[in-house]
């Protein structure tokens, strides 16, 4: 039996929130990873389950190799729809915003919920969310917005409406947010709602294998040649992988082909911070991992304008790439002169 961990107040003001309106838009993080989508999925399901006309709209297009958690799915992407989207988000009566903590992680959405009026719920587990919600589910301390999603569901007594179909997306959710199950993970409950979710009759494997394991042979070579090309080790602590336009146009790069690529120099005994700058059509896109005491969330919202998690975030710099570079060297002095 999971314990309630959401806050019986917010809890009420959400469940109030949804029995008085019948148009719920459902919106995620620009550029979605499995969490993203798959809370998103998950929770329009039950929303259409108890009635509710709901709408998944993501600010831009989902990486191929996540398509298969969206699969016989309608869903909005607002770059490819934005007159739709607009009008969607225009008319709706509530907008939940799942897996990201402010609104400037939308994207091109930002300026549309910004200027809607209608209450807006976040339900998320990145640190530092903003003020602007009216209900705030917020879980640092949890695996993934799936787990919260999923926990939600019960804590509503909402358990009944759960199919295999809402299973896999929370799944496929807490399966990529956690490395499968290999950090953020380290305690009872997670193993919990994942027998539950085995439960359901998910196809285990399929998901696995789908999720964690299946790239394209552009990603293999290119992640490949980033590796052995373009990766940097200071003082056998520190990685920084940097690939600009040149490189993903070589390996004819699609959103999701450098998917975990900052998390391979950590499995070098002795490397525990590492970095990836991605030269962007608009912006330096910068990710970062770390582990043990060391912490990326404080600088990537330091000096990249973004967070996250304790040993994962990322952020984007909009100077060159040249110029983000120079920084990360300033901050590897800075750090060490810290020491
Ligand atoms: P990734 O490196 O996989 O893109 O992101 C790592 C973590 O940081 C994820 O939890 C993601 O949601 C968060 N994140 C990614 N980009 C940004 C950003 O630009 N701003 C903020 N605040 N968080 C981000
Ligand atoms: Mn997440």
């Amino acid at each position: 039996m999971l314990e309630r961990i959401i806050d019986n107040g917010e809890l009420t003001k959400l469940h109030a929130l949804i029995d008085g309106v019948s148009r719920i838009v459902i919106t995620c993080h620009k550029k979605p990873d499995g969490d993203a989508i798959g809370s998103s999925l998950a929770l329009c399901m039950v929303l259409r389950k108890l009635g509710k006309n709901a709408t998944v709209i993501i600010p831009d297009q989902l990486a191929a190799s996540l398509s298969f958690v969206a699969e016989n799915f309608d869903y909005v992407t607002f770059s490819r729809n934005e007159v739709m989207a607009g009008n969607i988000i225009r008319n709706t009566q509530l907008i939940i915003a799942l897996d990201y903590n402010c609104l400037d992680r939308v994207g091109g959405m930002t300026q549309l919920l910004l200027s809607s009026s209608v209450p807006k719920v976040l339900i998320d587990h990145h640190l530092n969310p903003d003020k602007c919600f009216e209900v705030m589910i917020s879980h640092p301390e949890l695996s993934s917005t799936c787990e919260l999603v999923y926990r939600l569901i019960v804590e509503s007594g909402w358990q009944s409406l759960v199919d295999k179909d809402i299973a896999s997306s929370i799944f496929v959710g807490i399966m990529t947010d956690t490395g499968n199950l290999s950090f953020s993970s380290s305690y009872p409950e997670v193993y919990e709602v994942m027998a539950d979710l085995m439960r359901y009759g998910i196809d285990k494997p399929r998901l696995y294998k789908m999720a964690m394991d299946t790239v394209s042979l552009d990603s293999l070579l290119l992640q490949s040649y980033a590796l052995l090309n373009k990766m940097t080790v200071t003082d056998n602590e520190y990685a920084l992988i940097v690939l600009d336009k040149n490189d993903l146009e070589k390996f004819n790069y699609k959103t999701g082909d450098t998917e975990r690529l900052v998390n391979r120099p950590l499995s070098v005994k002795g490397i525990k911070w590492s970095t990836f700058m991605r030269e962007d059509s608009t912006c330096i896109k910068v990710s970062m991992r770390s582990e043990g005491d060391f912490a990326v969330d404080t600088l990537c919202s330091t000096y990249f304008n973004g967070g996250g998690h304790k040993h994962a975030a990322a952020g984007e710099f909009s100077g060159t790439l040249e110029e983000a570079i120079s920084l990360y060297h300033n901050i590897v002095e800075h750090i060490k002169k810290d020491r």
